[in-house]
C-alpha cells in the first residue's frame, strides 16, 4: 500500500489554502495511487489552522483514507510545552523533527554561512543527540527526516552511520517509527532521508517505516513515494506503518 504521511498545506510562503486547493491534495494523492494521506502541519501554524476544513474536503474522496497529524519542531527543553500542545488536540499521528541545533537552523539556505562556525563532525553528533532526545521524550510516533543534517552536503570526518548510532539506538528502544522522506531528492544533497545505508541499518534494528513526501504544494503529494517504497523493499522492508488515533498499524508495503 502506498501512503504519504508527511504533507503540509501551509508553508512560509502560503498562509492560506482555498477549499479547492485542499481538495487538490486529495485528488493528487489518488492520481498517484495512494490509499492514505496524512496531513502533518507544522505545530507553529496550528494557531490559525483548522484541520476540520481538510476533513470536509476529504469527504469528497471516500476511497482515500485521510489522517490528520502534526510535525513538531523538537528542541530539547520544549518537552512540557509540546506535551500540553498535543494533549489539547486529537491527532492521528505526531512527527517529531529536529530542524535546529543549539539555535542554528541548519536546514535553512540563508543560514548556510553559519556552518563555518561548526566542526561538521561535532554538528552531526549534536544533531543526532537532539534526535535521540526526541525519541526518548515519548512525545512522538514518527521521527521525521532522520538524516536531515546532510541536506547541504557537509560531510563529517567520522563515519555518518556511527554518528547516527545513538539516535538509532534511542528510536529502536522507544519502539518509534521512522519515515522515508522523499523531499531530500529536491535539496542539494539529492538523496532520500534517510539514505540507503542508514535505512538498511534501521531495517536491521527492526525499526518500522512509513513514507512521506514532505509536500508543501498540492502537486507534490506522493512525489517519488513509489520509488521510496521500492527502496524500502530493497532494504528488506515488507510493511509500511499507518496511524489512526495515535495507534500504529503495519500493512503490506507492496
Ligand atoms: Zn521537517
Ligand atoms: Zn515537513
Amino acid at each position: 500500500m502506498l501512503v504519504d504521511y508527511h504533507v503540509h498545506t501551509l508553508g512560509h510562503d502560503t498562509f492560506h489554502r482555498s477549499d479547492e486547493d485542499l481538495a487538490l491534495y486529495c485528488q493528487t494523492a489518488l492520481s498517484r495511487g495512494l490509499k492514505e494521506i496524512g496531513f502533518a502541519e507544522h505545530d507553529y501554524y496550528y494557531f490559525d489552522f483548522d484541520p476540520e476544513r481538510i476533513l470536509v474536503q476529504a469527504r469528497r474522496f471516500p476511497e482515500l483514507n485521510v489522517r490528520v497529524g502534526v510535525e513538531v519542531d523538537f528542541v530539547p527543553g520544549r518537552e512540557a510545552e509540546i506535551r500540553a500542545f498535543l494533549k489539547a488536540r486529537p491527532f492521528d499521528f505526531v512527527i517529531g523533527s529536529v530542524h535546529q541545533v543549539d539555535g542554528f537552523s541548519f536546514d535553512e539556505e540563508r543560514d548556510i554561512p553559519k556552518y563555518a562556525e561548526w566542526e561538521t563532525t561535532d554538528l552531526f553528533r549534536r544533531y543526532y543527540s537532539c534526535v535521540a532526545q526526541a525519541a526518548v521524550s515519548g512525545l512522538f510516533d514518527i521521527i521525521g527526516h532522520l538524516d536531515l543534517i546532510k541536506i547541504f552536503n557537509f560531510v563529517p570526518l567520522q563515519d555518518a552511520l556511527e554518528l547516527a548510532w545513538p539516535a538509532l539506538a534511542a528510536i529502536s528502544a522507544a519502539g518509534l517509527c521512522i519515515e522515508l522522506n522523499t523531499n531530500g531528492r529536491y535539496k542539494p544533497v539529492r538523496d532520500f532521508y534517510p539514505g540507503q545505508a542508514l535505512l538498511t541499518e534501521c531495517r536491521r534494528l527492526g525499526i518500522p517505516l512509513t513514507l512521506g513526501s514532505d509536500a508543501h504544494q498540492p502537486t507534490d503529494v506522493g512525489r517519488e513515494v513509489r520509488l521510496a517504497a521500492a527502496l524500502a523493499w530493497r532494504a528488506g522492508y515488507r510493511k509500511v506503518a499507518t496511524f489512526s488515533n495515535r495507534k500504529r498499524s503495519l500493512v503490506p508495503l507492496g
